[in-house]
Order: structure tokens, then sequence, then C-alpha cells
């Protein structure tokens, strides 16, 4: 075990209890380990603020095991915001914080069956990750769906970006943002896609991006999200070769760009 999910829980299950505006919910538990690993959901919005215009953002972490900084990034951000924060009032989050616990324990892309679930989101049976996933999803529609991911051949920050025509683009930004402090991937070609300065985008209209993602046999969650009515789907990938705590800060940056774009105010960090 190269780490420990059971720390995660207790971490999350503190911020919970010690915060107004952070709910944790069990969603459900995998078929395979002793008592099988419970999968959680995390809904954050501060009821002081009520608007009908509140934005819905979805963030999820950790669905490929070998790829802990969006955990990591998704635990600070908690401990963040559990006090409360102007963002709240016009932002509501739903956030799934760690999404394979077998392979996070076992430092593995797979989940406990061998499989990799972020193929998954198409398929009539899914294994119980994507399972409980899509029925957490249900019944929620997102302005925005954020993926945190990390890439071990790539030797710098870039990003998966799915838009409806009618949204403005963030991947340039977000990029610019993260290009100040770290190093980005500028390569033309990226897992074999067309990549501009660090962004990877399905080009054409919203009906000839559907049309593109219904040709594909296995889907990740972002298309899967894109494809059941979200606005906005970003997918950021940052590389290993540096500190766990700065890829983890590379998420943190790209999530509190959005929040403030999609929010109109600035979201500020704690001391
Ligand atoms: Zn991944």
């Amino acid at each position: 075990m190269v780490r420990s999910y059971f720390r995660v829980e207790k971490i999350l299950m503190e911020i919970a209890s010690g915060s107004e505006v952070i709910s944790l919910s069990e969603i459900g538990q995998t078929s395979y380990g002793p008592n099988g690993y419970e999968l959680y959901m995390i809904d954050i919005t501060d009821n002081k603020y009520r608007s009908e215009r509140k934005k819905h953002v979805c963030i999820s972490a950790g669905i490929h095991g070998d790829e802990p900084a969006g955990v990591e990034a998704v635990i600070r951000f908690l401990k963040d915001i559990s006090q409360g924060s102007p963002i709240l009032r016009s932002v509501n989050i739903t956030l799934f914080p760690c999404n394979n616990p077998y392979g996070y324990e076992a430092g593995q892309r797979s989940n406990g069956n061998g499989n990799d679930l972020n193929r998954e989101f198409r398929r009539k049976r899914p294994d119980a990750e994507v399972l409980l996933i899509k029925r957490g999803l249900a019944g929620r529609s997102f302005d925005l769906s954020l993926e945190l991911h990390e890439d071990v051949d790539s030797p710098g920050f870039y990003l998966y970006e799915l838009k409806k025509d009618t949204e403005a683009s963030f991947g340039k930004d977000i990029i610019n943002i993260i290009s100040e402090r770290y190093p980005v991937n500028l390569n033309e070609e990226i897992e074999g896609m067309r990549a501009d300065g660090g962004v990877i985008s399905l080009k054409g209209s919203e009906s000839e991006i559907k049309e593109m993602i219904q040709k594909r046999r296995r889907w990740p969650q972002a298309l899967y999200q894109f494809n059941r009515g979200t606005r906005h789907c970003i997918t950021c990938e940052t590389p290993v070769n540096i500190r766990m705590e700065e890829r983890a800060n590379m998420h943190l940056l790209a999530l509190e760009y959005i929040l403030k774009r999609l929010g109109g105010v600035v979201y500020e960090k704690k001391a």
C-alpha cells in the first residue's frame, strides 16, 4: 500500500464535522475489499446566500489511483473553504474527492477489478465506482465540471476543454496563470491529439461535438458530463516530475480561476 484511503476518509470527516457549508455523503461501496471501499460525495453550499442564479460546479478527483495530486488539491480546497468564502454567494459545488480508493492505495491507475474507470461511463454495467458517481450526478445539472488528473509522461501542465457554443473559453487563461510559476506542456500533439499552447479541445459546434462523442465507444467522465448537458468541461493534467505540493497547487490555481470567473468574485485564500 503506497497511500492510505483511511487517512483521506478521516480528514474529510474532520473537515465536514467542523463546517457549516460542507456536507459529506456516503454514496455506496465498491464490491471488493474486506468491507468494500466507501465512496463519498460532498456538497458545498452556504445557505446564507439564497439566489436562483447560483452557478453549480462539479469537481472530481482520483479516478486514476496513481494520480494523487487531485485528491490532495481537493483536501486543501475543502480546508480553505470550510469556514465559508465569498465565492459561495454565487457558486454551489458538488465534489467527488477520491473516486478510485483501491487504486489510490495501491498506486495504480485501475480499480480493484483491474479496470480503467475513466473509460466506463458509457458502459451498461460499469464498475461500482462509476455507477455510484453516475447516481450521485443524477438529477443535478452543472455549469462546469472540473476533473483533476495527472500525466506521468508530460513535461508540464496541460488541460482538455469542452464547452457549449455559448460559453467563453477558460483554457488559455488557466494556462497563462499556471505558466507564471510552473512548466506547461507546449507540444503541438499531446496524447495523440492536437494541442494549442497546452489546451486540447474538440473543435466544432456543439452538435458536431456531440456527434463526435456519440462515435466514441468508451467514455471518460468528461464526455459523459458534456453529453448529459454540462455546459463546460475542463480536465487538468499535472506533470508528476515535480513535488506533490506543487502539483496540487497547479490544480488549485486552475480551480480558483474557474470559480472566480463563474462567480464573478475573487476567491481569497485564508493565510
Ligand atoms: Zn488520469
